[in-house]
């Protein structure tokens, strides 16, 4: 028999992405549908280990749904990640009533969520960010606007490359995943795109677009993922790309690093929708006694998975495993996880291959 559920706890956590208040309104009127009182926790889990809650009605979230940022403000709570901060937090929870939370957010958030459920406190994540970089799921709630933001961009800058036969390096937010810059490519006709995914060839890809240029092509839009000078430990990367790139070449080339402009804005209609099915299913999967999951998008279906097998999806994923990460799984799921990697990794280069064969 599931626990019966009075109260809620819904907070956002980690970096911020559009969408975020679509899912915190759809959290809080799913669950006052259920005659089931939500309190909005203040500033992620800081808001849980020094008290900063406030009990919310429907009107609490009325207009938000349109709106960027997040109206529970975020941050990173380094205190919680300690046995003490997390007693706090649990603490917070039972003096307040309540009896479970929903924890909107990345990976970090997700961490935080599973001390929780483990400390007796049932916790459901929902996947908020623009990186596009939780493997579990195949979008996240930010990706969609942040894609579409920096589209708008790339469009104003290729329509002045083209007046003066110009490039523009564009380097573009998503952590370490290449998703971001990917798709912003295809849809703005880049003429190359490095990310860490796909290794990159820089003479070849030089060579089309000087074949390219030959053929009269006059605008040149090159689009780097932020990941790739992470990776390679070098911030200044992207820069020394475009003036390699104009010393090579001989076009006119200008860098543009539009940084954290893509976390902000008016949610698209995909961000709004995808975030209040996942915010509507939480809520369904936690009053009926779930804890410790992640809700996500999959072929076009509501899904979630335990966090733990998220977790260690995405460092598979990402190539991060550490030792006895998969111990704790059955072969099966380990066959399972693979192919689910091998499928997202081969739909990726799939993508990648198409925006070259568009770069002519
Ligand atoms: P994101 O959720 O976007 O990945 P972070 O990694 O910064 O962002 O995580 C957000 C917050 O989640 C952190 O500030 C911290 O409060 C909590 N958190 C992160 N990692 C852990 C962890 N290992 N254990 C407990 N809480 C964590």
């Amino acid at each position: 028999m599931a626990k019966e559920f009075r109260r809620i706890g819904v907070l956002t956590s980690g970096g911020d992405a559009p969408g975020m208040n679509a899912a915190l309104r759809a959290v809080t009127r799913a669950a006052l549908d259920k005659g089931v009182e939500v309190m909005g926790i203040f500033a992620g889990y800081e808001g849980l280990v020094h008290p900063n809650l406030k009990q919310f009605t429907a009107r609490d979230v009325s207009n938000i749904i349109s709106k960027g940022g997040t109206a529970l403000y975020s941050a990173r709570c380094l205190e919680f990640k300690e046995e003490e901060g997390m007693q706090k937090a649990i603490q917070t929870c039972k003096e307040n009533q309540i009896d479970g939370i929903i924890a909107i957010g990345g990976d970090g958030t997700f961490r935080g969520a599973t001390d929780l459920s483990v400390r007796g406190i049932p916790t459901i994540g929902i996947p908020a960010t623009i990186d596009n970089d939780i493997t579990s799921t195949e979008y996240s709630i930010g990706f969609d606007t942040a894609v579409n933001t920096v589209v708008e961009l790339i469009d104003k800058l290729r329509d002045t490359c083209e007046s003066h036969a110009r490039c523009n390096v564009v380097e573009i937010m998503g952590r370490n995943a290449g998703w971001v810059a990917l798709e912003t490519g295809i849809a703005t006709g880049a003429s190359a795109i490095v990310i860490n995914e796909v290794e990159f060839d820089e003479d070849k890809a030089i060579e089309q677009i000087l074949e390219a240029k030959k053929n009269n092509k006059r605008n040149f839009i090159i689009c780097i993922a932020e990941g790739v000078p992470a990776v390679l430990g070098d911030k200044l990367y992207s820069e020394k790309f475009a003036k390699r790139f104009e010393e090579k070449t001989g076009i006119e080339t200008k860098f543009v690093r539009p940084a954290h402009i893509l976390r902000g804005g008016t949610p698209t209609m995909r961000d709004r929708l995808l975030a209040t099915q996942l915010g509507s299913e939480a809520v369904k999967l936690l009053l009926e006694g779930k804890s410790d999951l992640v809700v996500g998008i999959r072929d076009n279906k509501i899904v979630s998975t335990e966090i733990s097998y998220a977790l260690k999806l995405d460092r598979m994923y990402k190539g991060t495993l550490k030792d006895g990460d998969l111990d704790k799984f059955t072969n099966a799921q380990v066959a399972e996880m693979k192919a689910y990697c091998e499928k997202r990794n081969a739909d990726l280069r799939k993508l990648y291959n198409i925006a070259y064969e568009m770069a002519h």
